[in-house]
């Protein structure tokens, strides 16, 4: 196993370097640790390192490990496919949704948060790679399904999400992201009050940072490969 604090502590120093080196204001990109497929003694070393939000992808695997760190103030994001049929774990024992595509599951999440609990936090996550991905919403569908999910109650839409087809290219990484920070500018500029750009991981996290993430989504570089 790597050391995961060691592991932590450099995936914040890219971060903290990609800032200063595209002109960011420091400490402004926040790292969401993704913790699909690894055991809960490895989000127990990761937190112990100081890291607070986690992401993970599939529900049954996420409840079975909020199970095992009930002692730990965690923030869950949920980041993975959302199931319409799977809907109400994620409403009632997640802080985030990053990957809200289709009026149906964001309609289901409204109404089975928990009323005593804070708003749902949502991206929607855009398909900005075409045919490669089916998950994500077509970024022409996007503004409908934006404003659909704004007037929704028990939701706050915080912005956008996406994974764009994997390369090495850095201008090429550049570009996808670019193209979902276009169609964030464009929703704000339309009065919705988005603070988030939840893009980047391992493997693109400078080219997310130099277009404006928010939020990098980090697995493997803090916890090895999967
Ligand atoms: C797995 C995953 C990540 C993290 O990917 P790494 O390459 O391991 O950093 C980020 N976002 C989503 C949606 C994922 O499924």
């Amino acid at each position: 196993m790597q050391d995961v604090a060691a592991a932590l502590q450099a995936v914040q120093a890219r971060i903290r370097s990609a800032e200063e080196r595209f002109g960011r204001a420091p400490g402004s990109v926040a790292l969401l640790a993704v913790t699909k497929t690894r055991p809960p003694e490895d989000l127990r070393a990761a937190f112990a390192a100081g890291q607070r939000a986690f992401g993970e992808n599939y529900v049954s695997e996420a409840l079975g490990k909020m199970g095992a760190l009930e002692d730990l103030a965690i923030e869950w994001h949920f980041i993975g496919p959302v199931q319409s049929n799977k809907t109400r774990p994620i409403a009632e024992r997640f802080a985030w949704v990053h990957s809200v595509d289709r009026e149906k599951v964001a309609r289901r999440l409204a109404e089975q948060r928990p009323a005593g609990l804070p708003p749902l936090q949502v991206c929607l996550e855009v398909n900005v790679s075409g045919e490669e991905s089916k998950s994500g919403v077509a970024p022409g569908e996007l503004p409908a399904l934006a404003r659909t999910v704004v007037g929704l109650p028990r939701l706050r839409l915080r912005g956008l999400m996406a994974v764009p087809a994997p390369g090495e290219d850095f201008e090429l990484q550049r570009q996808a992201f670019r193209s979902l920070r276009e169609l964030f500018e464009g929703l704000r500029a339309e009065g919705l009050p988005l603070d988030t750009l939840s893009m980047g991981m391992s493997g693109d996290l400078e080219a997310a940072v130099a277009e404006g993430s928010t939020l990098v989504r980090v697995g493997t570089a803090i916890f090895g490969p999967r």
